[in-house]
């Protein structure tokens, strides 16, 4: 057992209210969400604004009504810059806070938000900020007369609606690149992981962020996210969640205005092993963190295993011995690696599964060993599932829990037909000392992004996003500038003076 930090978390003091122009208000019919929280499975938390309709509309009149302003789409790019890079020194400063809300709020480790997720969120603010007076709009060349220029323009008023896996880096993530581009913004954080978002609205404003620029609206999807993602006035929206929502999210724009839609929608991600894989250990080493460092529920985990049957008992074998590093613990003390699953409700659809599994007859397995926790905590054992064919359940459909699905093929071109059977598409890999073998998966494999000998280190310059039903567009990398942008074109002609011969 390590230090315990809950103590450092004064929770009384927490701010649960939504943030429009540039202040904590509560909402307007003046209802709250009140939720048992995974730690300990025993606290509750309530008080957190459940924003409605009204407040989405407050939010937008106020977004639109900085944005029509000027005041902050009509700063010079090293301006912009200078703002957001205060944003990520700020939260540097609150790193300890940021990862204690988080924490509080959906069970994960303290210590892994503290030493890699806000500091991915505190990165990607960092990366778009420096960018974003280096970028260079397109010139079409004069051709006799005429002349053209292709610039980026702000779409206006985005919408943000996240999920609660990675609460602070899918925020900044999408925040800095739609800031940075000069809109103005409204969040809506999921109803499991509000708190971080209510707080980095206050610390942006601090950095310089003006009112009406940034605004947050905590509450439910059907309600908030709803509202926000049908708004006239809502230009864009930027989603990560589930691919039913995002089909409603596209629903939605059509009923409305047309608004630009992004999704990033889940996945199953393909992680291929082939005979030429010369080190099982490292790629089972690989996989295991991938796949277990937040109990499973990350988007892009490498939740499906397809491997040649020459190997495939060797290789269980090593992930087998990997689980035991990745036992779930107590969220709070700094010992713990893993912490729990975000709630009750999640819990319970990811022993679903498994139970599922084992009454199919499938190898279910998952190690003896327990790490300290609170008893009712809702943690999850790392689970390996072998013997299992692939169109079962558990290997087709995206779990968000630690479950690995290990599927056999007879060689490789099998391989790549049955990662590419399946209706998501956002992350996978490949494992083959063999660089023909390896060029030839990635080119079949259909994800957004595809690693060799490798998972999870792709750093901010690497887009991420899916095909198929994993999603549209990006985030991260340069071309997220594109998806908070239009391309405006000027046409120019000059009539030839003879003045300057
Ligand atoms: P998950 O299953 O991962 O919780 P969801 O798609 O339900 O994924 O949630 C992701 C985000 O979408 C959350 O912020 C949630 O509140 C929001 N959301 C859920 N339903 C809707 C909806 N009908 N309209 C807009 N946003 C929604």
């Amino acid at each position: 057992m390590g230090m315990n930090v809950l103590k450092d978390l004064d929770v009384s003091a927490i701010e649960k209210r939504a943030y429009i122009n540039g202040k904590y208000v509560a909402a307007t019919t003046g209802r709250t969400m009140e939720k048992l929280l995974s730690f300990d499975g025993r606290t509750t938390l309530s008080g957190i604004a459940a924003c409605g309709k009204e407040d989405v509309d407050d939010a937008v009149a106020a977004a639109k009504a900085a944005y029509d302003s000027g005041i902050w789409r009509d700063c010079t790019p090293a301006q912009k810059r200078s703002v957001l890079l205060k944003l990520a020194e700020l939260m540097e400063d609150r790193r300890m806070e940021l990862a204690l809300l988080d924490a509080y709020e959906t069970g994960r480790a303290f210590r892994n938000y503290y030493e890699d997720s806000i500091p991915k969120a505190i990165e990607a603010v960092t990366y778009f900020a420096e960018s974003i007076d280096k970028l260079y709009d397109v010139a079409i060349p004069p051709r006799g007369s005429e002349f053209g220029v292709v610039t980026r323009t702000p779409l206006g008023v985005v919408g943000l609606i996240t999920p609660w896996n990675d609460p602070m880096v899918v925020s900044c993530w999408k925040l800095a690149p739609a800031l940075l581009t000069g809109n103005s913004v409204v969040l809506k954080p999921a109803e499991q992981s509000s708190l971080s978002a209510i707080r980095l609205a206050g610390i942006a404003k601090e950095a310089g962020i003006p009112d009406g620029v940034f605004n947050v609206v905590p509450g439910y999807g059907e309600e908030a996210g709803e509202a926000l993602a049908l708004h006239m006035d809502v230009r864009g929206i930027s989603f990560t969640g589930s691919g039913e929502t995002g089909k409603r999210i596209l629903t939605y724009a059509g009923k409305s205005n047309m608004k630009r839609v992004t999704l990033e929608c889940g996945g199953k991600g393909p992680y291929i092993v082939t005979e030429g894989c010369g080190d099982l250990a490292r790629a089972a080493k690989v996989l295991a963190e991938n796949m277990f460092y937040n109990q499973g529920q990350i988007c892009s985990a490498p939740s499906r295993v397809i491997i040649a049957e020459s190997i495939h008992d060797a290789f269980v074998r090593h992930l087998k011995e990997e689980t035991l590093r990745w036992l779930p613990g107590d969220t709070f003390d700094i010992a713990s690696r893993v912490g729990c699953v975000v709630n009750r409700e999640q819990y319970e659809k990811v022993q679903t599964y498994i139970k599922e599994a084992r009454e199919a007859g499938y190898d279910v397995f998952c190690p003896e060993e327990e790490n300290d926790h609170p008893a009712d905590a809702f943690c999850i054992k790392p689970t390996v599932i072998t013997d299992i064919p692939a169109d079962a359940r558990a290997a087709r459909e995206e779990i968000f829990g630690p479950v690995v699905a290990v599927i056999k093929a007879r060689d490789t071109r099998e391989a790549v037909s049955l990662a590419n059977a399946s209706e998501y598409g956002l992350a996978g890999a490949v494992w083959t000392d063999d660089i023909n073998e390896a060029f030839d998966v990635v080119s079949r494999v259909e994800v957004g992004l595809m690693h060799v000998n490798s998972y999870g280190n792709d750093d901010n310059s690497a887009p991420f996003g899916g095909v198929k039903q994993s999603g549209l567009g990006k985030d991260k990398s340069l071309y997220a500038f594109d998806d908070f942008s239009d391309k405006k074109t000027v046409w120019m002609h000059f009539e030839k003076t003879g003045n300057g011969k």
